[in-house]
Order: structure tokens, then C-alpha cells, then sequence
């Protein structure tokens, strides 16, 4: 079982999940065609409904690598890097786009970025993140492992600059101001660039939002294909509807159509029995923390907003060695509300899917979107025609291929060209 619940399949059909009560000490099997039933796989039949999502996109990776490991794919040039400057000067801010309206009729600038530089224009968060590195890297970082962003200049500009940014940026200043007591309207603030988006995600048809597993749909931030090599602001909400809907649809018409297959109970209790092991290592093994801590670190470091071979290679036997420290973390205290429990459960998701944005990163020998390596800094026209795709081997390796993508439609083309 990987993550809090888990697709159980039947010959390559889902047939239901396995959920589990976050707050409870309850885990109950899902029947994917009796949305209404849930089977206690502990304590036998459980009349209480249990709620159920069509497909559980997941930010610990988990249904990403459910579809990879169940024959689905995925991950197209991927950004997985989940950790945060959580210095309490620190704040993780979403790149520049809210500082766009602090200006009237200004085009907006990224303040003073790291006090004596400052790009020129303010651009994507692709583009400043990568400036945000490079500052750190040669040394004028600050002392939280940040950059400075100075948006008090403003006071120069206009009169009221505070309360002008105060209305502006509202959550920005209470933030600062509540955690760190610091008054953006006055002083720099330290930021640092975190993962806002996974453009990769399980492989699904366009129009159904099935995966290639039969019965899994994906919808959201977990399917891939939708945005390409970055997402622009705000169209997230805008797929949710649209795509969220679909999915819902055609899995209701797929279940419609599906003689009632049963999950077999053998195949729920293997799958209760191995996430309910961490329990059972008590005294033995780390605790999943340490782990996730370190397999956030590395993949920063070394898959994270600058790429390069070198790096993803040492990336990918690092989580080899992970793989088997987190097979190994025990965990304590009780199956109720367990937060140790669920890192545990995630943990096997994270380095799988860590594992694909890795393997992914290294095919792409190209710049394009959210992947920048540093070896390669230029697009290449050439990576424009196909797609990575990640999927489990006979051994269950992992094997990276190169997919053609369809001919794009001649209008499509000229809409392109027309706003290049
Ligand atoms: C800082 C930040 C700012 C953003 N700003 C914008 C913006 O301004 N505009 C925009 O359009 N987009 C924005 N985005 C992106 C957008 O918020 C996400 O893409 C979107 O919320 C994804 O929605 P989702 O439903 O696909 O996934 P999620 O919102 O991640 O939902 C997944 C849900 O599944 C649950 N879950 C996960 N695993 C399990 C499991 N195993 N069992 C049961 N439940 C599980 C999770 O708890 C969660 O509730 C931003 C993202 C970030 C990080």
C-alpha cells in the first residue's frame, strides 16, 4: 500500500480502494461499483459510507505512482521539490506575479533582489527562480539560505506606500508580520523559491481522463499532459472544473458498463498487513521523518530548479539507498490521526515518483519550462515532438521511453505561430 489508500486491481481492472480513517482507527476496502458500501477489512462489514473520490490526486505522490506501478505513466519534464525555506525569516513566496500590481502603470519589478541586483523585468517563475538560485549559489544569498525582496522602494514612488501595500499584498504582510515580525513595508523580506506545480502526473485520455489502467481515472494537478512544460498562472482551478468533471462522468459511465467484480479480500488484507508493518518495526528501524527530510534535501539539491547529469545521476543512486531506509522506518503511538504513520505510507510514493522526475529530467537533454539543465540551457526543437514516458518494466525497473506526440491540427498551428 502506498499512500492512504491504494487502487486494488483485478487483472489490471480497478476494482475498488483501500481507504483508511485519518482520525479513526479504521481501514475499509472500497468497492469501485458500490459507492455506497465499504468492507471493514478488519472488523467485517461496515454499513457506514466512507466518501470516495474518483481518482485521489495526490501532492505525496501517491496515485502517480499507483499509475506507474499498475502499468500507467507518466512525468513529462517534472518539477518534485517539495522542500521550503521554513526559516521563520524565510517565507516561500509564489515567485513575483502579486508584485506585478504594486506599481500603478508600473510593468513591475522583483524589488531589490539580493540588495544590489535586480532583473530587469519581472518575469515568469520559472525564469526567477533560476535567478533566485544563481544569486545563492555565488554567494549573495541570505543568511537563511534565501535572497532579499525589497518591495519598500515603493515609498520613493508613490505617497501611503504602506498602507498601498497592505491592501495589495494582504496575507503576504500579516504573514511576515505575525511570523517573523517583520514589516515588509519598511524592511527586506527573505524568500526562496518552493514547488508549485507538477507538470508531469499519470498518463490519461484527453477526453475520458482514464489512465491507461482500466477503472483509474486522474484529474487535476496528478494527470499529466494538460499544461505542457509550464503551467500558466491561474488556469488550475479552470482544469479542476473542466477535467474534474469529465472524470467524473466517464467513470460513472465505465462503472455503468462493468459486471460487478469483486475485491478480493486475500489480495486487502496483503495490503493492510504491509502498512500497518511500520507498527510492527517498533525500536528497529529510523523514523520516517528523518527520511522524508533527507529525500527532500537531496532532490533540492541535486533534481531541483538547475539540473544537471552528474547530478540526476548521483540523484538516482541516492534513492536507492532511500528506498531501503524508508522500507525499514517504524513508527510509534496509536493508528488514529497519525501523521508519522501517513509519512511512512508516503514515503514509498514520494521516492517513486522522485524516482520517475529524476529519470525524466535526465532523457530531457533540453531547457524547456519548469526543466532547465544547466548542460543544455537552450530548447531543442527536436524535444518538442515527443513526450517521456515513464513505466514499470517486466522486473519492475523503471523504463523511460520517447513518445511521438499526435500532429498538432492546422489552425492549432497558426494560433502558435500568430502569438510567438
Ligand atoms: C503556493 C501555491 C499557490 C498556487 N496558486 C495558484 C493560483 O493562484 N491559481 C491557480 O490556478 N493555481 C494555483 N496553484 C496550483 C493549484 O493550487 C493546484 O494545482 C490545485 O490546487 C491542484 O488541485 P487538485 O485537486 O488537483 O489537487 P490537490 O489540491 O492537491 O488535492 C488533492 C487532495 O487529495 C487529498 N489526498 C492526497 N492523498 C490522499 C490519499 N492518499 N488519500 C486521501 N486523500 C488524499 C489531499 O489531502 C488533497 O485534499 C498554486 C499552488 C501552490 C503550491
Amino acid at each position: 500500500m502506498g499512500g492512504r489508500d491504494e487502487a486494488v486491481e483485478e487483472e489490471a481492472l480497478v476494482v475498488g480502494a483501500l481507504a483508511a480513517h485519518l482520525d479513526r482507527d479504521r481501514l475499509a476496502a472500497v468497492e469501485a461499483r458500490r459507492l455506497d458500501t465499504t468492507v471493514d477489512v478488519q472488523r467485517g462489514a461496515d454499513p457506514e459510507r466512507v466518501p470516495r473520490a474518483v481518482a485521489v490526486p495526490r501532492a505525496a505522490g501517491g496515485l502517480d505512482a499507483v499509475g506507474r506501478r499498475d502499468g500507467g505513466e507518466g512525468s513529462r519534464h517534472a518539477d518534485l521539490v517539495r522542500a521550503r525555506l521554513e526559516h521563520e525569516r524565510v517565507r516561500v513566496v509564489e515567485a513575483a506575479p502579486p508584485l506585478r500590481d504594486l506599481l500603478p502603470g508600473d510593468s513591475g519589478r522583483l524589488g531589490d533582489l539580493v540588495r544590489a541586483r535586480r532583473p530587469p523585468e519581472l518575469l515568469t517563475r520559472d525564469h526567477v527562480s533560476r535567478c533566485i538560485v544563481r544569486e545563492i549559489k555565488e554567494g549573495r544569498g541570505s543568511p537563511h539560505g534565501g535572497v532579499f525582496l525589497d518591495i519598500s522602494w515603493i515609498k520613493a514612488r508613490i505617497p501611503h506606500a504602506a498602507e498601498h501595500i497592505k491592501k495589495k499584498l494582504p496575507s503576504m504582510y500579516h504573514q511576515f508580520k505575525q511570523l517573523a515580525d517583520i514589516d515588509i513595508t519598511q524592511e527586506p523580506m527573505e524568500v526562496g523559491p518552493t514547488t508549485h506545480y507538477i507538470m508531469g502526473g499519470v498518463r490519461v485520455d484527453a477526453d475520458t481522463q482514464m489512465s491507461t489502467v482500466p477503472g483509474l481515472f486522474a484529474a487535476g494537478e496528478v494527470g499529466a499532459g494538460l499544461h505542457g512544460a509550464n503551467r500558466l498562472g491561474g488556469n488550475s482551478l479552470s482544469d479542476l472544473l473542466v477535467f474534474g468533471m469529465r472524470a467524473g462522468k466517464y467513470a460513472a459511465e465505465f462503472a455503468a458498463r462493468q459486471s460487478a467484480s469483486r475485491i478480493d479480500p486475500q489480495q486487502a488484507d496483503e495490503i493492510v498487513r504491509a502498512a500497518l508493518e511500520p507498527f510492527n518495526r517498533q525500536g528497529g528501524g529510523e523514523g520516517p521523518y528523518q527520511v522524508e527530510h533527507d529525500l527532500q534535501t537531496m532532490m533540492q539539491e541535486l533534481v531541483g530548479i538547475v539540473r544537471r547529469e552528474q547530478e540526476i545521476r548521483r540523484a538516482i543512486d541516492s534513492l536507492k539507498t532511500l528506498r531501503e531506509r524508508a522500507a525499514k522506518v517504524s513508527v510509534t503511538g496509536n493508528r488514529e490521526y497519525n501523521p508519522g504513520w501517513h509519512t511512512a505510507l508516503d514515503l514509498q510514493n514520494l521516492i517513486t515518483v522522485s524516482e520517475i522526475v529524476a529519470r525524466a529530467a535526465l532523457e530531457r537533454k533540453e531547457s524547456r519550462g519548469g526543466h532547465f539543465r544547466d548542460d543544455f540551457p537552450d530548447k531543442d526543437p527536436n524535444y518538442g515532438k515527443f513526450n517521456i514516458v515513464v513505466r514499470r518494466g517486466s522486473a519492475g525497473e523503471m523504463q523511460v521511453t520517447r513518445e511521438p506526440l499526435p500532429e498538432m491540427r492546422e489552425d492549432l498551428k497558426r494560433i502558435v505561430e500568430e502569438n510567438k
